[in-house]
C-alpha cells in the first residue's frame, strides 16, 4: 500500500537558517540534514551485479544515487575529497549493510593523473565497470564577473569540465555494450543565474557532451544521459554555492514551494542505468519542482 504523499509538504520549506561551511561542506553538518533516501529507498534488484563508479558519492545527488544503487544490488565505488571522509564513511556503511561491495576512493579530480588512477582502482576493486556517474561539481556564487579570479574560473572548469573528460576517457575501454554514462547537469544549463557565470556554462557543457557522446557511443551500445536538478538542498549550496540571502529562501520560488532533497532524484539515476531504459540515450531528465527546463 503506497499512501499518497503531497509533494508540497513532504520536505522542509523556506525560510531556512543562514548557514555557511568551508568548501566542500558536509551534509552531516547541515540544518536541516538533507534526505538522501537513507530511510526510504527500497530496492528491487534492478541493478543486481552491476558495477558503478560515482564521483561526489559522499553527499547530495551522488549519495542518493549510491544508496539507491547499492539497494538495487550494484557494487559501488565512490569518489570524494579527503575532507569529506565523515560523509563518505556514512555512505560506505549504508552500502555495506546491503551486502554489496562498497569502495571508497578519495582524491582531487582536478588532477588528470588522479582521474586515471580513480578509474583503474574502481575497475580493479569492483572487477569491472558498467555504470559511470559523473556527478562531482564545483559551484561558487559571484555577484560580478569582476569578482571571478582566473584561479577560481580554472577550479570550476577543472572540476566540472576537465575531470569528466579525463574520467570518461579512462573508463571507456572498460565499458562493454549495455554500459551507461550519466552526467549531472542542471537547470543552470538552460536558464543561467546572473551570479553563476562560470558554473552555469559548465553545466551547459555537460548537457552538450551528453548529447554528443550519446551519438558517438550509441553504435557501441553504450548509453549516455544526464540529470538536470533544480534547487536541491545539498552541501554545495551552503559552502559558497548560494548567497546567504538565496539560501534563506532556497527553493521558495518553485511551484512546489520548497527545494528538492537528494532522495527525490535517486530513482532517476537508477532508471537511467537500468537495462529496461535501453532506448533512452542522449536524454536529460529534469527534477526541478516545476520551474526550469528541460
Ligand atoms: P554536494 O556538495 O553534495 O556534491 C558535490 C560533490 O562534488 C562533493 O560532495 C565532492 O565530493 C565533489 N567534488 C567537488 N569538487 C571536487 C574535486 N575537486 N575532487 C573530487 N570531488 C569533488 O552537492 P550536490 O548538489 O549534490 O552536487 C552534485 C552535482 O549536482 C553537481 O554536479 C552539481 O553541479 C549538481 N547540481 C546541484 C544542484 C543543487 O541545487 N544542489 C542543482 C543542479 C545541479
Ligand atoms: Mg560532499
Amino acid at each position: 500500500m503506497q499512501l499518497l504523499e503531497d509533494p508540497t509538504i513532504k520536505y522542509p520549506k523556506p525560510p531556512f537558517k543562514g548557514q555557511s561551511q568551508p568548501w566542500p561542506g558536509l551534509a552531516g553538518k547541515m540544518d536541516p540534514r538533507p534526505d538522501h533516501g537513507e530511510q526510504s529507498y527500497k530496492g528491487s534488484g534492478r541493478l543486481k551485479g552491476r558495477k558503478a563508479l560515482i564521483t561526489g558519492g559522499d553527499s547530495g545527488m551522488g549519495r542518493a544515487a549510491a544508496i539507491a544503487y547499492a539497494r538495487e544490488g550494484a557494487d559501488v565505488a565512490i569518489n570524494y575529497l579527503p575532507d569529506e571522509e565523515p560523509d563518505a564513511k556514512e555512505v560506505i556503511a549504508l552500502m555495506k549493510a546491503e551486502g554489496v561491495k562498497a569502495v571508497a576512493i578519495p582524491g582531487d579530480l582536478r588532477e588528470e593523473e588522479f582521474c586515471k588512477r580513480l578509474v583503474e582502482q574502481a575497475v580493479k576493486n569492483l572487477g569491472g565497470l558498467d555504470i559511470l556517474v559523473s556527478n562531482a561539481g564545483r559551484q561558487q556564487a559571484h555577484q560580478s564577473i569582476l569578482d571571478i579570479s582566473t584561479e577560481q574560473f580554472d577550479w570550476t572548469m577543472k572540476t566540472n569540465i576537465y575531470a569528466p573528460f579525463w574520467i570518461i576517457r579512462a573508463a571507456l575501454p572498460h565499458l562493454q555494450p549495455g554500459s551507461v554514462i550519466i552526467g549531472t547537469t542542471s537547470v543552470q544549463a538552460y536558464d543561467p543565474s546572473p551570479d553563476l557565470y562560470d558554473y552555469a556554462q559548465t553545466k551547459a557543457a555537460t548537457m552538450n557532451f551528453v548529447k554528443s557522446l550519446a551519438k558517438q557511443l550509441g553504435p557501441k551500445g553504450i548509453r549516455v544521459n544526464g540529470v538536470a536538478p533544480g534547487p536541491i538542498w545539498t552541501a554545495l549550496q551552503v559552502s559558497g554555492g548560494a548567497t546567504q540571502e538565496k539560501l534563506k529562501n532556497f527553493g521558495g520560488d518553485s511551484p512546489l514551494g520548497r527545494p528538492g532533497q537528494p532522495a527525490e532524484l535517486g530513482s532517476i539515476y537508477v532508471q537511467l542505468a537500468a537495462n529496461d531504459a535501453s532506448f533512452a540515450t542522449g536524454q536529460i531528465y529534469g527534477a526541478a519542482g516545476g520551474n526550469g527546463q528541460p
